[in-house]
């Protein structure tokens, strides 16, 4: 069988987020079980591809090939999608521009896929191409589109002024196509277009296509019927393991994880706060958008901040950058604030921590909780998506600790129950043992994919 993936993130060349985590490590998984699979993205700065001709660049690794298209002026930015201040005003230019010019490169490469696998709405026109520009085609005449919605919040809304930017005609501007409240609406284009839709968990499957989480588009994506399915992430644990991680400060396993306190001890030192093991350290990667329950936390921080200390990194939206910075003023000595992005950083926190918080407001799948169970870190979740899916409470024979009702007090309260849990060692000891032991891992979700495109292929 052989796969197109296409993505315009991708770990490690370029990553914002977990759709980059997703599209490294799932071809490869595909790969290892015989899906001959090649990637496709976008040539961004400070990528150094192994070989490069005009119109794209390769690297391999692992045996997969990695295909970089390029296009200087659309690509050679400092951001993916757009500055702090904003999206790029010519996304619709750029990303429509990757989506043609993938199906040229696989022409010339001689590559006819039986499947082309597309991520969110920044490559969601290749289906809408391959049902219009294409359509006659006979290189692609058995090709399928599938699309993975990794955020149906993020759906690449545009004024219908630049419709002819598209290059397809003004007659697929319509309610039923790509049109969305006289808008376009390149994620609509994905869905309607493709010849399968996934979400990357089966609760936020459900959820999209109720009016709560359906972002508008919830009728749309009911239509799908047996077409919409939702596949749980997982995450790779080559780069995610205590026991091999390079950029954490002491290596441990689950039979070592007196270790971990070597870490928290070195991580409260390097971020200047108070050394000891018995203070409750809560750690928090994330995008700082309002999906990820920023609200409630920046809410409920001046009461956690009091007992406890927190070490947040993340980037986001400014106004969350002017709240943090404000709490972090005030709490010096009990919160580390860190407004990147940050690698190693990440991996320490994942390391150190007692506990990881997402009080996200709804998470189609969500990552961190899936590294921190590794990092013998345990989870503080609001329950929404993906996160009923990976985190059961402790008080259900779980690894982690779950609120349902979204409020800085259930917040507060939830993380108050892990602290009482925290000073009892050998509960904690027990608890952490058992979540190290949790997989999440590749092999499986690529399976399930390998299963999602045999249906598409042959039913
Ligand atoms: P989302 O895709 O919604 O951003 P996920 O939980 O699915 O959230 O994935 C987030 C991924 O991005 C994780 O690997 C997390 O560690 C990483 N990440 C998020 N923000 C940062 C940051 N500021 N620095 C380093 N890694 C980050």
């Amino acid at each position: 069988m052989k796969v197109a993936f296409c993505s315009s993130e991708v770990f490690p060349f370029a990553k914002t987020g977990g759709l980059a985590d997703v599209s490294g490590a799932l071809p490869l998984a595909l790969k290892r079980k015989g899906v001959d699979v090649k990637v496709f993205m976008p040539l961004y700065k400070n990528i150094k591809p192994q070989k490069t001709f005009n119109e794209y660049a390769v690297t391999k690794y692992e045996d997969v090939e990695f295909f970089f298209i390029r296009e200087d002026n659309y690509f050679l930015r400092d951001g993916l999608y757009g500055t702090i201040s904003g999206d790029y005003p010519d996304n619709l230019e750029r990303f429509s521009f990757f989506s043609k010019k993938v199906f040229k490169i696989m022409k010339e490469i001689n590559f006819k896929p039986d499947i082309i696998h597309v991520n969110d709405w920044q490559t969601s026109l290749i289906c809408v191409y391959l049902k219009t520009l294409f359509k006659e085609d006979l290189f692609f005449k058995n090709t399928k589109s599938i699309l993975t919605i990794h955020n149906l919040a993020y759906q690449g809304i545009f004024e219908k002024e630049k419709f002819p930017i598209i290059g397809i005609g003004w007659e697929y501007f319509n309610m039923h196509q790509l049109e969305f409240y006289d808008k376009i609406n390149l994620l609509k284009g994905g869905i309607v277009f493709s010849d399968m839709v996934n979400t990357v968990s089966p609760e936020y499957a459900k959820q999209i296509q109720t009016k709560e989480f359906g972002c508008g588009l919830q009728d749309v994506l009911k239509e799908k019927g047996e077409r919409l399915c939702g596949i749980l992430n997982a995450i790779d644990y080559k780069i995610w393991n205590p026991a091999t991680d390079n950029l954490i400060y002491k290596k441990y396993s689950k039979n070592t994880l007196d270790r971990k306190v070597i870490n928290k001890k070195m991580f409260q030192k390097e971020l200047g706060l108070k050394v000891s093991k018995d203070c409750f350290l809560l750690g928090m990667v994330s995008r700082l958008a309002e999906q990820k329950g920023i609200d409630i936390l920046s809410l409920s921080l001046p009461s956690l901040l009091k007992k406890y200390q927190v070490v947040i990194l993340g980037v986001g939206e400014e106004e969350y950058h002017i709240i943090l910075k404000k709490i972090a003023n005030k709490f010096k000595s009990s919160f580390s604030l860190n407004l990147k992005f940050d690698e190693t950083l990440a991996h320490k926190i994942y390391a150190s921590c007692d506990c990881f918080l997402m009080p996200s407001k709804f998470e189609p799948c969500g990552l961190s909780q899936m590294i921190s169970y590794k990092y013998a870190t345990i989870p503080i979740v609001h329950h929404t998506g993906g996160l009923v899916d990976t985190v059961v409470d402790v008080e259900n024979g779980g690894g982690g600790f779950a609120f349902s009702v979204y409020s800085e007090q259930e917040l507060i309260k939830t993380v108050d129950r892990a602290y009482n849990f925290f000073i009892d060692k050998k509960r904690w000891q027990t608890l952490m043992k058992k979540v190290t032991d949790y997989n999440f891992s590749w092999e499986t979700a690529a399976s399930s994919y390998i299963q999602m495109y045999n249906k598409v292929l042959y039913t």
